[in-house]
């Protein structure tokens, strides 16, 4: 809170309900330049212009830190804009996303993460509405991906993932040097944590016994396989003293993992999506191969003792971030019918746009978290994790990065209202109560405004 003399407010968000980290109340929401100037109860308007937040909550943007947006290119020049407009429209001001593994080339002609970088940079100059950042992707497939680390860091990429499955994994050793590296010099591996070793001879028995179905990629992939990679991928960071962000945890036996480790006081964060928390594994049920391929995701969709168990981490701070994971894959290209073997079809889903309805209304209406709750996970704990200082909060001096929401609007999920690059959405049908009205990125509407790569830097 500031009183007294705020200078020239050029903006004032009146009258909504705020939720700040000092607690939730109605209040005007003062803005100068790019930045919140005063939170007070009535601000004087002398000029400003003024948006009525009466009867809506006013949230710090959502900050959606696991995505896969892809780039422009010839054939696609503005799908990179459209998927973050469309995270604008789904009440998300900053998206991090990935680069996919095969980007980056080096003049070795060899792939490199820094390569990546460059090409990122190039590639995204210019086109988002939003403010936007990197997460690389390292793999065994680059040769000098450890080695490159330091540079990584230091040029505003402190975070980065890896894979323990897909033929783009990166070894164990390798996985627990990268670790060290980024421990040593302000960085956090992200991990996608599942067991080859029990997923790979699943794969083949299902692919000779010919099951070979969209369906039978979930029984391929169970429980253990996810917490056998957790234990395993702690136990490594505790060797190299690092902290570790684990993506996309989606069961009860990872979560325990998570849970220990954060009793004993260790460094080790944890990251579910909205899917795990709306969907169970009875949609591989469905006899329609169409509505099974749409759920082609790793980890596989749980149990409902599983989506229960992640509600109570979320709210007991065992999980500290909701990101939506989206893969803008199409119907009409990555996952045609008739569909080939379970294990060609692209994994992922979108989810870019519904991130913070989902969380909303299935969280918060339904009584399993408190909206301050929801602020944190969306928000305020991404920021703080994935080095963002000016942002993840409603305080005096951070960017204006604002999300009204209408708490009460009842509506129904339908890809015909979406905007993503998606030419459908896991989450058709589904009603939800509470939709975004508005964002304000740095203080101005999405439409007029221009994004910036952000440099990031982690605070420990
Ligand atoms: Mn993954
Ligand atoms: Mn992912």
């Amino acid at each position: 809170m500031s009183h007294g003399d705020h200078g020239h407010l050029e903006l004032i968000v009146a009258g909504g309900t705020v939720v700040t980290p000092a607690g939730t109340r109605v209040a005007d929401v003062g803005v100068a330049g790019e930045r919140i100037a005063a939170i007070e109860p009535a601000l004087p308007r002398s000029g400003a212009e003024v948006i009525d937040a009466t009867g809506l909550l006013v949230l710090p943007g959502s900050i959606d830190v696991h995505t896969h947006v892809r780039l422009s290119d010839e054939e696609h020049p503005d799908r990179f804009a459209r998927d973050l407009a469309a995270a604008a429209a789904g009440g998300t001001t900053t998206v991090l996303t990935f680069n996919n593994p095969g980007t980056g080339i080096s003049e070795a002609g060899s792939r490199s993460p820094l390569a990546g970088l460059d090409e990122f940079r190039a590639r995204t100059a210019g086109q988002a509405p939003i403010d936007f950042g990197l997460c690389s992707v390292i793999s065994g497939q680059q040769p000098t991906a450890l080695a490159e680390l330091p540079e990584l860091i230091d040029r505003g990429v402190p975070t980065f993932k890896a894979f323990m499955v897909y033929d783009f994994a990166l070894p164990d050793a390798a996985i627990e040097e990268a670790m060290r590296v980024a421990a040593r010099h302000g960085g956090m591996l992200q991990l996608h944590c599942e067991e080859p070793s029990i997923i790979d001879p699943l794969v083949s028995r299902a692919v000779a016994a010919g099951e070979v179905g969209p369906r039978f990629h979930a029984a391929c992939r169970p429980p253990e396989a996810e917490a056998m990679a957790t234990r395993r991928a702690i136990e490594m960071a505790r060797r190299a003293e690092a902290p570790l962000y684990i993506v996309h945890l989606s069961c009860a036996e990872a979560l325990e993992a998570v849970a220990e480790a954060k009793a004993a006081g260790e460094p080790i964060y944890a990251e579910t999506c909205p899917h795990y928390l709306t969907y169970t594994d009875a949609a591989y049920g469905d006899p329609d191969d169409g509505e099974v391929i749409k759920r082609v995701i790793s980890p596989p969709l749980r149990s409902a003792d599983d989506v229960a168990a992640l509600w109570g981490g979320l709210r007991d701070g065992i999980l500290d971030v909701v990101g939506s994971d989206h893969v803008p894959d199409r119907l009409d290209t990555e996952k045609q019918l008739p569909a080939p073997p379970f294990p060609e079809i692209s994994n992922g889903g979108p989810g870019i746009e519904t991130l913070t309805s989902i969380v909303y209304s299935e969280g918060v209406r339904r009584g399993r978290i408190t909206i301050e709750r929801l602020a944190d996970v969306l928000s305020t704990t991404p920021a703080r994790l994935f080095g963002l200082a000016a942002k993840g909060a409603i305080e005096v001096g951070r960017d204006a990065d604002l999300l009204l929401f209408d708490p009460n609007r009842e509506r129904v999920i339908r890809q015909d209202d979406l905007h993503h690059t998606s030419d459908f959405t896991p989450f058709e049908g589904l009603p939800v109560r509470g939709a975004p009205v508005r964002v304000l990125t740095r203080g101005k509407d999405p439409t007029t405004a221009a994004g910036h790569f952000l440099e990031r830097r982690l605070v420990r």
